[in-house]
């Protein structure tokens, strides 16, 4: 926690605090809770618990990786901050707070930031609908569950950006489907607080969905898995294959230029021979990170195998191909890349170059293979002539 930035220090430790503070005055401020009210507790709890485990033994038997059932915690506290005294909606909070002390989850810190978060979150929402005696008519279970999700994202996402400047989008804000995770578990949360009213038992008719909701969380962790090579975070082959036929085929319709750009680092054996293969793969995810971050934003980038990679530049010729290709290949050998070596010393890796083919829509049309074939063989000539070169097809 320590190593963080300061804004990020100050942040994280502020909404601690203030989630410790409010946690105190709920404490101190709610009276003993009715049989009533520990019946109901009992019923969104217990439900909540009963997810939770066959969750947990879904992902064991499908040997999936553990995540955080965040979406399975903001349906049960949804339900419980529209049905339960302060101090029993607190009580709720050991679901996320056990999650974080048993699960395999991440640091510490992490886990209390956004447990101290969603702890704002839940009560903010619950001063929105009364908070000693909840008014929710659908108007107020609407905004309780829009100031819930809200205030929980806003949070977060300025704790992430705090901590990583620089940290794209999704890291920050998560993926659209986290959005409508968010809603469905909310509004989960309101038919369970409305079935628990006429019956506690009934809370257990939000098993199945609450359960049906953690499998759809696992989405985008399927989708980047399948879509993007983890070494590098770019477009695996196959991925990028799909998306540079689908930009092919709009850029011909429309009659606009594309180019190709097909890279390969040179001598790249010798990183593995020399620093190691570890060194060899933060070296690779280094340069696709400069490679991302010297085009534009809808260029398709892709790792194409071991050390090479390929970009599909949309809406441009083969001058501006050329340069940008320059560019590129001048960028990468300014790279220096702090990792450690084979003898576990660290060590910074310079003088990586790369050669580039790059082939254009004007010579060699819109299909995929014979672009990609023009670019090969251009950046065999780069080679020949010597590597650290860009050789137009
Ligand atoms: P050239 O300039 O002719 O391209 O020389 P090169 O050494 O880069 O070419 P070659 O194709 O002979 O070797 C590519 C090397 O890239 C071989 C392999 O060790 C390395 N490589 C491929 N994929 C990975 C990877 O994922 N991680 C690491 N560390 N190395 C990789
Ligand atoms: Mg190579
Ligand atoms: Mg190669």
């Amino acid at each position: 926690m320590w190593t963080l930035p300061r804004p990020a220090l100050v942040y994280w430790l502020a909404v601690d605090l203030a989630a410790v503070a409010l946690g105190g005055y709920v404490l101190a401020a709610t009276p003993p809770p009715q049989l009533a009210d520990l019946g109901r507790f009992g019923a969104v709890a217990g439900t909540g618990v009963v997810v939770v485990v066959i969750t947990a033994i879904a992902t064991q038997l499908s040997n999936e990786s553990r995540r955080n059932p965040w979406a399975l915690h903001i349906c049960y506290l949804s339900a419980g901050l529209l049905l339960l005294p302060p101090n029993l909606v607190l009580l709720l909070l050991l679901g996320p707070a056990l999650y974080g002390v048993l699960g395999p989850g991440p640091q510490a810190h992490r886990w209390l930031f956004t447990l101290a978060a969603t702890t704002l979150s839940v009560f903010a929402a619950r001063l929105v609908i009364g908070w000693d005696h909840p008014n929710w008519d659908f108007g107020m279970l609407v905004l309780a569950g829009a100031v819930l999700l809200l205030t929980r994202f806003a949070l977060v996402a300025i704790g992430l950006r705090l901590r990583a400047p620089s940290a794209g989008a999704d890291e920050v804000f998560g993926e659209p489907i986290d959005v409508v995770l968010g809603i469905v578990a909310a509004s989960t949360g309101g038919l369970m607080a409305a079935a628990v009213l006429a019956d506690p038992i009934r809370a257990l008719l939000a098993g199945p969905p609450m359960f049906l909701l953690e499998r759809a969380a696992q989405l985008p962790q399927w989708r980047r898995s399948a879509q993007r090579d983890a070494k590098t975070g770019l477009s695996n082959a196959v991925h990028w294959d799909v998306q540079a036929r689908e930009e092919l085929a709009k850029a011909s319709g429309r009659g606009r230029p594309v180019a190709m750009m097909l890279l390969d680092l040179d001598h790249f054996k010798r990183v593995n021979d020399q620093v190691g293969h570890l060194a060899g793969d933060a070296a690779l995810a280094a340069v696709a990170r400069e490679l991302r971050g010297s085009v534009r934003h809808g260029d398709l980038v892709g790792r194409f195998g071991g050390e090479e990679f390929v970009v599909l530049l949309p809406d441009t010729g083969p001058g501006v191909a050329e340069s940008v290709a320059e560019r590129v290949r001048h960028a990468i050998s300014l790279l220096r890349v702090s990792t450690t070596a084979a003898d576990g010393q660290a060590h910074t890796l310079s003088g990586l170059t790369v050669s580039i083919g790059v082939s254009t829509s004007d010579r060699y049309g819109y299909d995929v293979s014979a672009l990609l074939v023009a670019a090969d063989s251009a950046l065999l000539s780069a080679k020949g002539y010597g590597r650290n070169l860009v050789a137009m097809a």
